[in-house]
């Protein structure tokens, strides 16, 4: 007998299966499992999915809109700095206040991995304690996993470095870093070097905010994966946003691809943020900013969709649904193929996991019992609807159940009720 059984779902490659879930690990999955369960969700008709992972979040800064003042330019450093008043001001306590709520949130939409950058700059290091008590308070429902994150530069403060290495000491799990934003071309590329570094020797993984600039000539990604190719990194290092790609020259490309193959350095480009910061100081034509997905893709590189933020001083809206992102991305990013549609939705689940290192992830025997119910028929659907998430279990236990997205019409003739599914040929 299973503790809790989804009967009848739709997997993400389009069998139909019963999940039963033991505690909290999948104990068995097959077409049509005989033993009852203490609990059971009929999901027939419903798309069942491994779930959402995030892998670039800011939780120290989310839900902050509008604190201290707005964005009124809608650019990086204007956010940039209104971070930099908030973080001063900003306890603890509000910090954790702010997450567990996004957390809620998150845990809503099936989103039960995330990724976040949490801000070393400052001497107090308020937002690492934050967000470390964060990890343990939601640690049944969500893996957290932290990146020690020097907003103002490695190299541009003078505790830069050292508060970076203290976070680590903290137990912040990630290197991460800021090139484009140090003074210089040459000390981002140094950084570059000592971070890799850094995380060599201490075993960690490394998540570079990469040329997240419209400047064709930052090109510190290709520091990134000769430094990662140099301490044997491959797979365990990630360049996120890369969005200076999108404005370089082309020759210089098609160098630069087959060198972050090589490296096996992967890429998280966050098209919600990406589309509203860049391009800002361009009149028109106005470039979109967006990195190069499906060139990179073609490569063999990973590259999954990441969030980035919501609701704070660099993005006004959010929702904390990865596919929200997913349908952001598909249309910047021109993936309207049906395979590429589908490939959106594999983007926001099983490659972001892989990018992060998420272990016991995926619908198979063995594996973590935390999945989600769509109301959808297929990956493609969920990418186009965006629908209710039925039910969402993590680590065994269901945290989350919603109705479904139905309407009650009244029209003469027509149908009573209408769901907006659709099956493509
Ligand atoms: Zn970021």
């Amino acid at each position: 007998m299973f503790d809790l059984l989804i009967k009848g779902g739709t997997l993400p490659d389009g069998s139909v299966a019963d999940i039963g879930i033991t505690g909290d690990t999948i104990a068995e999955i097959a077409p049509a499992l005989e033993s009852t369960a203490k609990e059971t969700i009929d999901a027939t008709g419903d798309l069942v999915s491994p779930p959402f992972v995030d892998p670039h979040f800011h939780m120290d800064a989310t839900l902050s809109y509008g604190q201290p003042r707005v964005n009124a330019s809608g650019t990086l450093l204007e956010g940039i700095n209104l971070w930099g008043e908030l973080r001063e001001e900003a306890s603890v306590e509000d910090m954790v206040e702010r997450a567990l709520t996004y957390c809620d949130w998150a845990a809503s939409m099936g989103l039960l991995a995330i990724r976040t950058h949490v801000d070393t700059t400052p001497d107090h290091l308020r937002g690492v304690t934050a967000m470390l008590e964060l990890r343990e308070a939601v640690k049944d429902y969500i893996d957290l996993q932290l990146v020690a994150f020097p907003q103002d530069g490695l190299y541009r403060t003078e505790t830069g470095r050292a508060n970076l290495l203290r976070a680590l000491d903290m137990g912040v799990d990630v290197v991460g870093g800021i090139p484009h934003f140090e003074r210089t071309m040459q000390e981002g590329a140094d950084s570059l070097v000592d971070m890799c570094r850094i995380a060599a020797e201490r075993g960690l993984m490394v998540d570079i905010h990469c040329d997240e600039t419209d400047d064709p000539l930052s090109r510190h990604i290709e520091t990134l994966a000769r430094e990662t190719l140099r301490h044997g990194l491959g797979g365990r290092v990630a360049g996120s946003h890369l969005t200076s790609m999108h404005s370089m020259d082309n020759y210089y490309v098609s160098k630069l691809l087959p060198l972050i193959a090589e490296a096996g350095v992967s890429a998280i480009p966050n098209p919600l943020i990406n589309i509203v910061l860049q391009g800002r100081h361009d009149s028109f034509p106005k470039r979109r900013g967006l990195t190069r997905v499906k060139e990179m893709q073609a490569h063999g590189i990973a590259v999954g969709w990441g969030q980035d933020c919501v609701l704070d001083p660099w993005y006004s809206l959010g929702t904390g649904d990865m596919l929200d992102v997913a349908f952001m991305g598909l249309h910047v990013a021109q993936m309207t193929h049906p395979e590429e549609m589908a490939r959106c939705f594999t983007m926001v689940t099983e490659t972001n996991a892989q990018i992060i290192g998420l272990e016991g992830y995926g619908l198979k025997k063995g594996a973590k019992a935390s999945l989600v119910v769509l109301d959808a028929a297929t990956p493609t659907e969920a990418v186009r609807l965006r629908p209710a998430r039925l039910a969402v279990v993590a680590k065994g236990k269901i945290i989350s159940r919603s109705a479904r997205g139905d309407a009650t019409l009244s029209l003469p003739g027509r149908p009573g009720q209408v769901r907006r599914r659709h099956a493509l040929p």
